[in-house]
């Protein structure tokens, strides 16, 4: 009967495994997404009905295995309440600073599953009980990176600490020390397994984490994110190896790949080396020189905005993550809709890293029904900036910012940017003269042809609105 379940379980992960490979595949596309979220869903119920079934195959009346089922059925109880309540209550905005904090946790486990391998004699000897020291070691070890990595970007991500880059002198030897000491100790720990190299190898793991991501700064963070995943995809399934679940190994590995694969392409999109990146910004010096910006801004207000759309042919939309903040994407596709309909042509320009996560400014558009032929992505939209009348960056900033592309000593240097201040005129949609999220003054909001339209981006798109309604 044990064996038969254990077989059923086995035929229900792979399925499950499947399932989560389409769902992977359906989320690569707006008009896939749905149903790539209901594969995701069937197939952790699946996963979860699988174990549960092992878990229960001939168990009643035996304590342990009664043990497990509690245990289970607990566990799914509180992290199924606590995150349907996380996910009901967060912000849009709020997402990236709760993926941090869930990579944690799987970081967190796998160190915790690791440990109890170590702690846990399975009787194992020769090459097996070598495999399983090595499986122990790297599991904590990639666990904890994970796990103080995710804690630090949750932190910088929600503000709680500069997301300014810790520069230490001697930083990249840190790293690489940390890394030639995790390849020694490993050896070690696979001849003789003590635990007290297993404590060092955590330690030196979550120091590790925090220093890698601590040395990141705020233009890179978005890459940072999508390496956490990684991370956390590769402590699953080392965690999978050691709890001989292939539906674990399967996922982490999926997890993993496609996380690396992303940090890649942005990497790629950010013109940024991506050993750099996953080395703790290897190579990248701190800025000496400052970065003030001086000169005199101008002002503008809704309806003179108004009046210069009427008269524009051709409109381009910047947003940013202060749309996002403002909820102002609702506004902005009815903005669209009236120029459209007195025949100007509007199309958005929509930076890789705009936003909080990858995706942000599309799927807010999507949201609001902006139609996706008109959503360009800043390669398709650079080289027609010169020839648009109008563009409205609406709550952008680091995206726009053109000391990326002309001041080699800025710290967002060398990152592609919408290059919004070619266009005839330019209004940017903020509250303040303040910076954006990697915290560099931008010299567009300076230029001759640019003038900042001051307040909320919701109530300021709503009163323009407004006006081309009366006219
Ligand atoms: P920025 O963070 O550079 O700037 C956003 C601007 O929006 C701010 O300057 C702010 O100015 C303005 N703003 C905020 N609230 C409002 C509001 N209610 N109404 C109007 N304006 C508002 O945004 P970008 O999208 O241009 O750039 C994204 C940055 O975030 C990049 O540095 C990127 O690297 C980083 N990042 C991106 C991630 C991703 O995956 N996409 C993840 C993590 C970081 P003010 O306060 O004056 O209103």
């Amino acid at each position: 009967m044990i064996a038969v379940t254990g077989a059923v379980a086995d035929a229900a992960y792979i399925v499950a495994a499947m399932l989560f490979i389409l769902s992977l595949a359906g989320l690569s596309k707006h008009e896939t997404s749905r149903r790539g979220v209901v594969f995701g869903i069937v197939g952790m119920v699946i996963a979860l009905a699988a174990t549960l079934a092992a878990i229960t195959a001939g168990a009643w009346g035996q304590p342990q295995a009664t043990l497990g089922l509690g245990l289970f059925v607990v566990a799914v109880v509180v992290g199924g309440a606590i995150g349907l309540w996380r996910a009901r209550v967060v912000e849009m905005t709020g997402m990236p600073e709760l993926i941090a904090l869930l990579h944690s946790f799987v970081g967190l486990a796998a160190v915790l599953v690791g440990w109890n391998g170590a702690l846990y004699d399975r009787g194992l000897s020769g090459a097996l009980a070598n495999i399983h020291h090595a499986e122990v070691f790297v599991g904590v070890f990639i666990g904890a990176v994970t796990f103080t990595g995710s804690i630090v970007a949750f932190l910088k991500l929600s503000a709680r600490i500069s997301s300014r880059p810790l520069v230490l002198p001697v930083k990249n030897i840190l790293n690489v020390g940390a890394l030639v000491l995790f390849v020694a100790l490993t050896v070690w720990y696979v001849m003789s397994p003590e635990l007290w190299i297993l404590v060092v190898v955590t330690a030196v793991a979550l120091a590790l984490g925090w220093h890698l991501v601590a040395s990141i700064g705020g233009g890179d963070m978005p890459v940072v994110i999508s390496m956490l995943n990684s991370y956390s995809g590769w402590a699953a399934a080392a965690a999978g190896f050691l709890l001989d679940n292939d539906l674990l190994i399967v996922t982490g590995a999926l997890v993993g790949s496609s996380g690396a694969y992303l940090s890649y392409i942005m990497c790629k999109a950010m013109n940024r080396s991506f050993i750099s990146v996953i080395a703790g910004g290897f190579g990248i010096e701190a800025s000496k020189k400052s970065h003030d910006v001086v000169g005199e801004h101008r002002e503008i207000d809704a309806k003179s905005t108004a009046d210069l759309l009427v008269g524009a042919s051709t409109v381009v939309i910047m947003p940013g993550y202060g749309m996002a903040v403002a909820q102002a994407q609702h506004g902005v596709a009815d903005l669209v809709q009236k120029l459209r309909e007195r025949g100007v042509e509007v199309r958005f320009g929509i930076h890789p890293v705009a936003g909080r996560l990858p995706g942000h400014m599309n799927v807010l558009l999507a949201e609001a029904k902006v139609p996706y032929d008109i959503v360009l992505e800043m390669d398709e939209i650079n080289d027609d900036l010169s020839s648009t009348d109008v563009v409205l960056v609406i709550g952008a900033n680091d995206t726009v910012n053109p000391s990326a592309a002309e001041d080699p000593g800025s710290p967002i240097a060398g990152m592609p940017v919408l290059r919004a201040w070619e266009a005839r005129e330019v209004v940017v949609f903020k509250r303040s003269m303040a910076s954006g999220y990697a915290g560099v003054p931008n010299p567009l909001f300076y230029r001759e042809n640019a003038q900042m339209l001051f307040g909320d981006a919701k109530e300021k798109v709503e009163e323009i609105v407004f006006q081309l309604s009366l006219n």
